[in-house]
């Protein structure tokens, strides 16, 4: 987990299948995730390593189901319906000792997102999945309850920030070659994945489709309704806007935008901005525009 710290920038970077083969340990090569499955059980270990989740793209069926259950917390499918199977066995016994253990969340084809640690804090067998959390010693607890309530919201959150957040952000500057949409500026360190439409605290991890790459003054910019971007993907600055003299930002980064297409777009099609997402915030923007 050092070694992947170190690799991924404290874990806010996803890092490539290929690159995770450089990983040793005691002087051998040892595999951080299994290539063929999605449950890492090394042979020299008792327990499961590492669990991984490979991307789907958006209106594919996903194979796992990354929506928290009613009690916020994330789940993870068994290795088909054996609970006897030899992976499902190691996942058991990784959660009665309580071990740590990495999430590889797909974020791209081979480009993962890893979490970590993670936990295995209960076991739902009729629903043939392990309950994962980020807490060993938070077990998942009877919902319903005043104090149940406060937890979930707090497993929620807990989720939204080390899961959903960073994984959404890696598809996106993934789909958008880190560069923003309106600008093509290409420095990641000055990007954010922004969202068209606000994301919903109770969801799973947005879809790319509600996403755009921007640079921080055009995510603002968008935010705050200065600039819009139509359901055809063109830019428009609001119109007072525009009547303004200022400096370089405002004439070459806001004035010269507008009535341009974007000039970046995820190169998969269906990874690109949902038209009907983009209108709803189109409308917001166009409103304020002409008031
Ligand atoms: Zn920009």
């Amino acid at each position: 987990m050092a070694w992947l710290s170190a690799r991924t920038n404290d874990g806010s970077l996803p890092v490539r299948g290929e690159d995770l083969a450089d990983f040793q340990f005691d002087g051998e090569r040892f595999a951080l995730v299994d290539r063929q499955r999605g449950i890492r059980k090394p042979a020299a270990l008792a327990a499961a390593f590492s669990i991984r989740t490979v991307y789907t793209q958006p209106g594919q069926p996903r194979p796992y189901d990354d929506l928290p259950g009613v009690d916020g917390r994330l789940r993870y499918k068994w290795r088909g319906t054996d609970p006897q199977h030899p992976e499902n066995v190691a996942l058991r016994r990784a959660m009665q000792h309580r071990l740590p253990l990495i999430w590889f969340f797909g974020v791209g084809q081979g480009l993962y997102q890893p979490t970590f640690p993670v936990y295995l804090v209960a076991e739902e067998v009729a629903r043939h999945q392990f309950v994962v959390g980020y807490e060993p010693e938070l077990a998942a607890a009877a919902p319903d309850s005043p104090v149940e309530a406060a937890l979930r919201r707090y497993v929620l959150q807990e989720t939204k920030v080390r899961l959903h957040q960073p994984v959404f952000r890696a598809t996106v500057m993934r789909a958008y070659g880190t560069r923003c949409a309106v600008c093509s500026l290409r420095h990641g360190e000055l990007l954010d994945a922004a969202h068209i439409v606000p994301d919903s605290t109770e969801g799973g991890i947005a879809s790319v489709t509600n996403g755009l790459a921007l640079c921080r003054i055009h995510h603002a910019a968008y935010d705050r309704r200065i600039l819009g971007i139509n359901p055809d993907y063109v830019v428009h600055i609001r119109h007072d806007l525009l009547d303004e003299i200022d400096g370089p930002m405002l004439e070459h980064g806001l004035k010269r935008r507008h009535g341009q297409p974007l000039m970046v777009l995820p190169e998969i099609g269906r990874e690109r901005p949902d038209r009907d997402l983009l209108a709803q915030t189109w409308e917001q923007f166009a409103s304020r525009g002409s008031s």
